[in-house]
């Protein structure tokens, strides 16, 4: 075995029963490199004592997600870290879906009047210019007149 199989072969073994990165790995690595920069240039501003107080409390919290990442990353509690990407990933995904939805409203905006059932909030739309019109909510069967 060269030197470098020996490496590999320990890495392997030692990260061997441990979760390893993950999405929320690597976006609490990220979230902690970018609250540092972010820290190091707000901490720079000299105008007000305030400045740096933030400054340092922007790098401690890029420090402890960064900690947190490694944490998680060498974790052997494998199925907890499973569950928390799991949490994070849906989350990502719901708001994903939502600014996409947002985007696809802004587009149509000028087709379709937009509103929220005041029943259960989802999002309903009427082509504009129908007047005032008896709207049935699909998902709730509320009923409600909503100018279009
Ligand atoms: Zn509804």
């Amino acid at each position: 075995m060269t030197f470098w199989q020996k490496i590999k072969q320990a890495f392997r073994s030692f990260m061997y029963g441990r979760n390893g990165a993950d999405h929320l790995s690597m976006a609490l690595l990220w979230t902690g490199l970018i609250c540092y920069l972010l820290g190091g240039i707000v901490g720079s501003i000299a105008v007000s004592v305030i400045f740096p107080v933030i400054g340092i409390l922007l790098n401690l919290t890029g420090f402890a997600a960064y900690m947190f990442s490694l944490f998680r990353v060498f974790s052997r509690n494998v199925e907890k870290r499973r569950a928390e990407n799991r949490r994070y990933v849906t989350m990502m995904e719901k708001r994903k879906t939502k600014r996409r939805q947002a985007k696809v409203r802004f587009q149509n905006r000028k087709t379709y009047k937009y509103f929220k059932c005041p029943g259960c909030k989802a999002w309903l739309r009427l082509t504009r210019g129908k007047g005032v019109v008896t709207v049935t909510c699909s998902r709730c069967k509320t009923s409600f007149t909503q100018k279009a």
